[in-house]
């Protein structure tokens, strides 16, 4: 079977990073390199496992204008980036560059879209995709051809998810996901959803009538009062929250082959004073 491709959602990783790794990590200036190491050590330990023929980083805004001028509160909550992780990120493309990683970075679609762009065009284009990330909205992207490697904490290894995985885990296949997130809400994201209707309510609408539009169209013959009014009241907020959740295409090629550079990899992290690192990349050179 041919090599896949490896996607990070590098703020996702970034982020979890800092927050399950000490601050006492400290680089060349004296400063915090904790979420650039805990996010090299889980891209390292896939690539190590699966060998993939490329890896590529996702980066973006955290909230697309798209989505934010459809609802207001979406990612409303989310605090800003903290003042010893901000330094991380502006360091970020430069450094994973040196493993011979692609670091991509789009200035209006998020490192979500990004990666479902990349599993789409690598399932076009007949290969695999493996997608590590923290976030379950990349679930949708699950497929014969596309695995999500799912963090589910900041510093072990990833679980595997499938479509039947996906299908356990929320009782719909991958596809009605952003259908799924609509009518169920998603807190962290600040998308309320519909009034009252939680996990297996909004699996079992989904599994009934099929996608979110059928879920409406149908809820004129509701027999519960209480979900009859939250889905009729709530039509154009409802289907607008499921376009926030579909994945948009970011209007990008399929990355070439390019092998993970240890030796490069080992000087970039000399470079930002984590010698242990160097130390460890350089031992696996040879
Ligand atoms: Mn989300
Ligand atoms: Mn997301």
């Amino acid at each position: 079977m041919s090599a896949p491709l490896l996607a990070i959602d590098a703020p996702s990783l970034l982020y979890r990073a800092f927050f399950a790794l000490p601050d006492s990590i400290k680089g060349a200036d004296g400063k915090p390199v904790n979420a650039l190491l805990g996010a090299t050590n889980l891209i390292l330990q896939e690539v190590t496992a699966r060998e993939p023929r490329a890896v590529v980083l996702c980066l973006g805004p955290d909230a697309a204008d798209y989505r934010v001028e459809l609802y207001g509160g979406y990612h409303a909550e989310r605090p800003e980036v903290p003042a010893d992780l901000a330094p991380q990120f502006a360091a970020a493309p430069k450094f994973f560059d040196g493993f011979g990683w692609t670091v991509l970075n789009h200035d209006s679609l998020e490192a979500d879209d990004l990666l479902g762009s990349l599993a789409r065009l690598e399932m076009d284009a007949g290969g695999r995709a493996l997608l590590l990330t923290g976030d379950r909205d990349m679930f949708q992207c699950a497929s014969e051809a596309v695995t999500v490697l799912y963090l589910s904490t900041g510093v072990k290894g990833a679980q595997e998810v499938d479509p039947a995985e996906v299908e356990r885990h929320y009782g719909v296949a991958p596809e009605l996901v952003p259908d799924f997130i609509a009518l169920r809400g998603d807190p962290s994201d600040g998308l309320p959803g519909a009034k009252g209707v939680g996990e297996k309510t909004a699996a079992d609408l989904l599994r009934k009538h099929g996608s979110l539009e059928g879920v409406l169209d149908a809820a004129i013959a509701e027999t519960r009062p209480k979900l009859r009014v939250a889905l009729l009241d709530s039509r154009e907020e409802l289907l607008a929250f499921k376009h926030i959740a579909t994945l948009q295409d970011a209007g990008i090629k399929r990355p070439p082959d390019r092998a993970t550079d240890r030796a490069g990899g080992a000087a970039a992290a000399r470079k930002q004073g984590m010698n242990a690192l160097a130390k460890r990349l350089e031992a696996a050179e040879d």
